[in-house]
């Protein structure tokens, strides 16, 4: 699995870290809403169905995943 994230999109809602915290933080933004930053690109399977339940549940739909198997 690889993680891609449309940061234009991300408003910093912060449930994506409560899905996944070892793979999603969230950093404050001088003129901008917190953005996500991704912290583990390429989550080992113990991690990844949390990534899954971030992604399914960002509110902007921010967060993207390529399978292994696409
Ligand atoms: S990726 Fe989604 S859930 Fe995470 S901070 Fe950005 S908008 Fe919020």
């Amino acid at each position: 699995m690889k993680i891609r994230v449309d940061l234009d999109l991300c408003q910093g809602h912060s449930v994506c870290i409560d899905e996944a915290p070892e793979v999603f933080s969230v950093e404050d933004q001088v003129d901008d809403y917190p953005k996500v930053k991704v912290l583990n690109f390429q989550p080992s399977a113990e991690l990844q169905n949390q990534v899954r339940l971030a992604a399914r549940y960002c509110p902007n739909k921010v967060i993207t995943l390529i399978e292994d198997n696409e």
